[in-house]
């Protein structure tokens, strides 16, 4: 698996590779922007150009983009959908610019109505899918658009494989959409990532409903929250309750080995980041220097 993390763009896109290769990343994930505005500038060509020659000179191969933490595709019409769409296409413009591979999307969130109603929920997926459809509508050409499962914390949606499937299976261009299995929301959801047959099973539903071809990237985070409980609390690899038996399985496993692993977990203390990769490093089994 090819370990990296979520890394900071503060002081500029290439000063994140700097960060990313100083803790021995061969994967980075970041933000193109102040993911808690809406607001944002263009990207500075020679920063762009920058950002790509230092991750071919330092190897990193894999760089995705996360879409910023406002954006709703589930909004029903009106300013918050017509900005969310604009988000997806511009980030898709920049992830083409900044040689990402994909842009990671988390699928949003219903509003007001009685959450229990089925109708309501197959709505919410199908506007999804509509701004899916608007947004990758000539934006950044051959990146994905990865959609991340969910914790199913209050009204989110796509928290289950089966949601995920129902937007994707609408989307004109279904090819270039993927998954971004995220361990921790997983968990949360009650996918039980800590067991040998928890992974089995929910790969294979992964399988049954997307398909394993499908799934490109994982989000390695630990949970801090118990099974089933739809609480996103990130945690430290291996001291959550997925745990570092959990891990290595999913690290080892053939339906994720070769895919890229970025690290959402917490830093809180100095040196949070760099014991994360030194146990998922272990774990995977790598060493210091096998690369
Ligand atoms: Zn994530
Ligand atoms: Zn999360």
């Amino acid at each position: 698996m090819r370990l990296g993390f979520h890394v900071s763009i503060a002081g500029g896109m290439s000063r994140a590779v700097e960060r990313a290769h100083a803790l021995g990343c061969e994967a980075m994930q970041i933000f193109t922007r102040n993911p808690r505005a809406w607001r944002y500038g263009d990207l500075d060509e020679q920063e762009v150009r920058q950002f790509r020659d230092r991750c071919l000179a330092v190897g990193i191969e894999t760089v995705v983009v996360h879409l910023p933490y406002l954006p709703n595709l589930a909004a029903r019409r009106g300013r918050l959908r017509r900005l969310s769409i604009d988000a997806l296409r511009s980030d898709l413009a920049r992830a083409g610019a900044l040689g990402a591979m994909a842009v990671v999307c988390h699928v949003g969130h219903r509003g007001n109505g009685r959450l229990d109603a089925a109708g309501r929920l197959d709505a919410a997926l199908a506007r999804v899918a509509a701004a899916l459809d608007e947004g990758m509508d000539g934006a950044g050409r051959g990146v994905y658009v990865l959609l991340e499962n969910t914790a199913g914390q209050g009204r989110e949606v796509g928290s289950t494989f089966r949601e995920l499937a129902r937007i994707m299976d609408r989307v004109t261009d279904r090819a270039r959409v993927g998954v971004c299995l995220d361990t921790a929301h997983a968990f949360a959801r009650g996918y039980d990532l800590s067991t040998q047959e928890g992974l089995e099973s929910t790969l294979v539903e992964l399988d049954d409903h997307i398909g394993l071809a499908s799934l490109q990237l994982i989000h390695l985070n630990d949970s801090k929250a118990r099974l089933g409980s739809r609480v996103d609390r990130h945690w430290h690899i291996g001291t959550g309750r997925i745990g570092r038996a959990g891990f290595r399985r999913i690290m080892h496993h053939p339906g994720c080995s070769h895919l890229p692993g970025i690290m959402e977990t917490p830093l809180r203390r100095r040196g949070d980041d760099r014991r994360n990769m030194r146990v998922a490093r272990e774990l995977a089994g790598r060493g210091e220097n096998e690369r």
